[in-house]
């Protein structure tokens, strides 16, 4: 199967349903008319074939049909399920969501949309010259602009016994329902990472049951996203869970004969473990980018439209680099995607950057952290810790770049606004206002 013949739009001369393909049904869809009422418009229609059925991918299939294009869009996806929220995934292993909500859209939006998605249909090639891509099979799809958002892979690290049965990461549903598995019985898990994922992942674990320790081989948690105070108050709140937290130790191997029994750490402690869950972050799929000569990076180079160094060819989401930066979030890639599906049907869409934000799930602990949280030369912190609560801000040159609230989020939504707008309280820093006074002011 392919679509390197020329797509048409066919219309149904009985109740004027569209249908795009280069022959027409074999019975119409909506009113159930045979093939020969069937008519083809003269004009070829744009093909846009989309690799990779992630949140980006799905976002700009949404937004070519948002835009009522003519296209025929081709989804393909290397999974065997449809397309469904990765985000959700340590909800899913920790019982809140069921497996009938992971799913982005039923399968029959695919089908009214009339969005050709096939599953379990891995791209090997892309052939820029004659605007193909070849799958694993030996089928061929051929574009008229080509959208990558084929995501990204976990890091694993150079760790001996890495690839010991019993040691792994957690990205597919297949990854997850791995782990499901191995929860079966009362087993002790240690998770390789205290980043957002890392302490997801163990929250969602130790709740089954599982005896959990978390390793952090930086100083303190969540290191991109928390200053060492909040990191602090964080720590104590997971460990009241019952889940040991090691920070500031590097793992040397993992140890097992046929399956993992232990992780050995290079200060000589053996944690015991009968599964291991590594989250050391991602490493974007560029491998079809690079055999297609785009220019890359440590993503793929996109502009603000999201195009990259061929002007027929997008990307969007964790494999995309947008002035230096991978978000490696679920909503700058939602958006890149949305973005990059509305100039492929020639819109002129411009990505807008904002700061990285996170949340934390699953643990019950609220957390927004939004923005720059490291301090540079000359700018001002505003800090309060109370009752267990912690609240943060950074201003640059009086405005303000940075936020971390946990345990109490209430003015999360306030902050988000005021970060992403980088508001300016100089004069209020001018004044000496407090932490409290500064909340206060927010609230107003
Ligand atoms: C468990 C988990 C929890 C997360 N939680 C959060 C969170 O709370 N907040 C947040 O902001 N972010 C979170 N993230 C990160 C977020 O999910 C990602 O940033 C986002 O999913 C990236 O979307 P994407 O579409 O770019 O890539 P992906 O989701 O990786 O989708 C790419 C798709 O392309 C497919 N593909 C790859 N190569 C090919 C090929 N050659 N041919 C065909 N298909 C291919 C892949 O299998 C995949 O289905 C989480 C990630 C995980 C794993």
């Amino acid at each position: 199967m392919s679509n390197s013949e020329q797509a048409k739009i066919w219309k149904c001369d009985v109740c004027g349903y569209e249908y795009r393909g280069s022959e027409p049904p074999e019975m119409c869809p909506q009113c159930g008319a045979e093939r020969v009422h069937f008519k083809s418009s003269a004009s070829p229609v744009q093909r846009v074939v989309i690799v990779g059925a992630g949140i980006a991918g799905v976002s700009a299939a949404e937004a070519i049909r948002d835009d009522k294009s003519n296209a025929t869009v081709t989804l393909l996806s290397d999974e065997v399920h449809l397309p469904y929220s990765r985000m959700n995934l340590t909800r899913y292993l920790a019982g809140e969501v069921n497996l009938d909500k992971l799913d982005l859209h039923p399968q029959s939006w695919y089908q009214e949309n009339q969005i050709e998605l096939y599953l379990k249909s891995p791209v090997t090639t892309v052939d820029p010259k004659q605007k193909i891509v070849r799958l694993a099979d030996g089928r061929e799809f051929a574009y008229d602009t080509l959208l990558l958002t084929n995501g990204a892979h976990p890091f694993v690290p150079p760790i001996a016994g890495a690839q010991t049965p019993g040691v792994q990461t957690l990205r597919t549903l297949e990854d997850a329902d791995a782990i499901l598995a191995a929860m079966a019985q009362p087993i002790n898990v240690v998770c390789i990472g205290g980043g957002l994922l890392g302490l997801e992942v163990a929250g969602a674990i130790s709740r089954r049951g599982a005896k959990v320790t978390v390793v952090e081989s930086l100083a303190w948690l969540l290191p991109r996203q928390l200053d060492e105070a909040a990191s602090h108050i964080l720590q104590a709140k997971i460990e009241a869970m019952g889940i040991q937290v090691i920070v500031g130790a590097r793992t040397q191997a993992f140890v097992g004969d046929g399956r993992v029994r232990a992780v050995q750490l290079e200060d000589g402690r053996e944690l015991p473990a009968d599964l291991v869950v590594i989250s050391a972050g991602v490493t974007p799929n560029l491998d079809l980018a690079r055999q297609a000569g785009l220019t890359v990076n440590r993503g793929i180079i996109v502009d603000e439209h999201m195009r990259t160094s061929d002007p027929q060819i997008y990307a969007a989401g964790d494999n995309a680099e947008f002035h230096g930066r991978l978000y490696g979030l679920w909503i700058p890639s939602k958006k890149e995607g949305a973005i990059a599906g509305y100039n492929a049907v020639n819109h002129e869409k411009i990505f807008n950057e904002d700061p990285p934000s996170a949340r934390l799930k699953v643990l019950g602990i609220d957390l927004l952290s939004v923005g720059q949280i490291t301090l540079q030369e000359g700018d001002k912190v505003l800090a309060q810790q109370t009752n267990g609560n912690y609240a943060s801000f950074v201003f640059h040159e009086g405005k303000l770049v940075g936020a971390i609230l946990l345990g109490d989020t209430s003015l999360a939504v306030l902050v988000q606004n005021a970060v992403d707008a980088h508001q300016d309280f100089s004069q209020a820093l001018a004044q000496g206002i407090t932490t409290a006074e500064f909340m206060q002011l927010l609230r107003n």
